[in-house]
């Protein structure tokens, strides 16, 4: 639902006091004169700088008071007649002692009135904070002000390029490729940090053309670091750089083309996401910013732990920001990577994580925009049952210890990137060494033990060199020296991937093909075998 029929929904059923958050006040603004023009209302403005404020000179009233200027808003609610009354940054003053227990005492008697004496009008207040405590926190009903949509971004860098590009010593690429690229990279800006961007780049080289784009994403990735919760992440990883994981690779290769146009006319819709859920080090986040990359869209890395909060309220409006810039962004990818830290809080918080997890949910089942999610969990023990259910993912996939044919092409990548010829390496000893044949019954490593083991043997080659065999170089010696001094995570933690293994089989989609192999593969893969070969 758009935000202006959202509010109007609320001023409509007559909520007396909502709390808009927003650090976009000026747009904001002509969206609640739009919405009073259509519901035939006046709008009075407060703020502590210029007091009480009414379009129409008959409504006059300077008082910074707030005590006073409520009154003056219940006189005017009195008359009869139907009034918005917007409070600019009212947050602060209603949290300043000693003022703050009367000012919110009086507002709370006004929402009271507005709804026991049929006043037709509504306080909004008009904000970027949401934390309020106190008395009145019963009363406020908080709505998120979203991003500008996609329309909204390109009418506002087509206006920009329309006011420059006659002016002199200035070049303004106009043409729709460009403008398009430019709109795309502002997504998830407001219309201050669009302008500002803008304005930046023309200022630099007196140009705004395709090159922009790559300073304008980046400024970007600033301010959504800003924001604490959400990352830009960055890379130019392909499905290459992830060795195995063929089922997953090839469910997440189909899905690439679906996000678009063709496809939605063809019938399909954007796919929602996948929760990956597995042994840490095998790949999870590795394929999350593959994915990214390989369907050319923004990765957005939200730190769960993050979102949690000092005041009532703060910790449901990170998440609901979260996403809503995830929204703006879109399509992006949305990675949220070990889901179950901080959706396991188990009631100790008086409900705030439950509430997070139930916006995540809601917003997991119900959402439309093209934002495919990439959940990654490592604990079952603390995953709630009500994310597993349909609806919330298109599959859930389960990530096991890399088996033998799985472990070579992870050993072929990561000796790949030291340079060396892969023909001097015999790959089917290794990965057998790294498997139950040399480390033990159910013992295999890991993807990123077999990246540690690379870069270990390469230390000790090295090693070598500098204690005088000029010619040493990286060779299977240097990688059966290292890998006798491991200690494998699989040895140390056999009966917690045992019992992820155990879930697995029950709720979730192996990501690999299982291959017969002389390390009894098999036998260890948890999660349903599915050939889409
Ligand atoms: P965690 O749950 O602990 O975050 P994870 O499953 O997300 O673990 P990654 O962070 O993706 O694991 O893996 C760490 C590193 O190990 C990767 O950056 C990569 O270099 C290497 N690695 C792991 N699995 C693979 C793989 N299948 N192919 C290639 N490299 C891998």
């Amino acid at each position: 639902m758009k935000f202006i029929d959202e509010l109007q929904n609320y001023l409509k059923a007559r909520y007396p006091l909502i709390l808009v958050k927003s650090t976009e006040e000026d747009r904001l603004t002509m969206d609640l004169k739009l919405a009073a023009k259509n519901m035939k209302h006046e709008i009075v403005t407060w703020s502590i700088a210029s007091g009480l404020k009414a379009e129409n000179a008959q409504f006059e009233i300077t008082t910074v008071d707030l005590k006073k200027a409520i009154d003056a808003c219940e006189n005017l609610a009195r008359t009869g007649k139907s009034y918005i009354f917007v409070f600019y940054d009212i947050i602060p003053v209603l949290s300043a002692p000693p003022t703050n227990t009367i000012y919110q005492r009086r507002l709370k008697e006004f929402a009271l009135n507005i709804r026991t004496e049929a006043y037709r009008c509504n306080c909004i207040f008009v904000s970027p904070q949401s934390g309020i405590d106190g008395t009145l926190q019963s009363e406020i009903t908080v709505l998120d002000y979203p991003l500008p949509n996609r329309d909204e971004v390109s009418e506002q860098v087509n206006k920009f390029a329309n006011e420059y590009k006659n002016v002199s010593n200035v070049f303004i690429d106009t043409s729709t490729e460009t403008l398009s690229a430019l709109t795309n990279a502002a997504l998830g800006l407001t219309y201050a940090e669009i302008e500002n961007c803008l304005a930046r780049s023309l200022v630099e080289d007196k140009k705004l053309d395709m090159s922009d784009v790559k300073s304008i994403v980046n400024e970007k990735k600033q301010i959504i670091r800003k924001s604490g919760i959400l990352e830009y992440v960055e890379n130019k990883l392909s499905l290459e750089d992830v060795g195995g994981l063929n089922v997953l690779k090839r469910w997440l290769d189909l899905r690439g083309t679906t996000f678009s146009d063709d496809a939605y006319q063809f019938g399909l819709n954007p796919p929602k996401g996948v929760l990956l859920v597995g042994i840490p080090g095998c790949g999870k986040s590795l394929t999350a910013k593959c994915i990214a990359s390989a369907w050319n869209m923004p990765l957005l890395r939200l730190d769960i732990g993050k979102i949690f909060g000092k005041y009532v309220g703060d910790s449901e409006a990170n998440i609901r920001s979260a996403l809503k810039t995830a929204e703006a962004i879109s399509p992006c990818v949305l990675w949220i990577d070990e889901i179950e830290k901080g959706l396991g809080q188990g009631g100790n918080d008086g409900g705030t994580s439950s509430r997070v997890f139930g916006n995540i949910l809601t917003w997991l089942q119900d959402k439309t925009s093209p934002v495919f999610t990439f959940a990654t969990a490592n604990n079952i023990r603390n995953l709630p049952p009500e994310l597993l259910r349909k609806g919330r993912f298109d599959e859930i996939f389960f990530v096991d210890l890399p088996d033998l044919d799985e472990r070579k092409k992870i050993l072929e990548i990561h000796i790949g990137k030291t340079g060396r010829n892969l023909g001097n390496f015999d790959l089917d000893k290794l990965a057998k060494m790294s498997g139950e044949d040399n480390l033990g019954k159910n013992i295999r490593l890991a993807g990123a033990e077999i990246e540690a083991w690379v870069k270990d043997a390469l230390m000790e080659a090295y090693a070598r060199k500098t204690k005088g065999d000029k010619t040493a170089d990286l060779s299977m010696t240097d990688f059966e020296a290292v890998i006798k001094r491991m200690v494998p995570m699989a040895k140390m933690r056999q009966e917690d991937f045992n019992e992820l293994r155990k879930w697995a089989n029950e709720n979730a989609v192996s990501a690999s093909i299982s291959v017969k192999s002389d390390d009894s593969a098999d036998s260890m893969h948890g999660g349903r075998l599915i050939d889409l070969e």
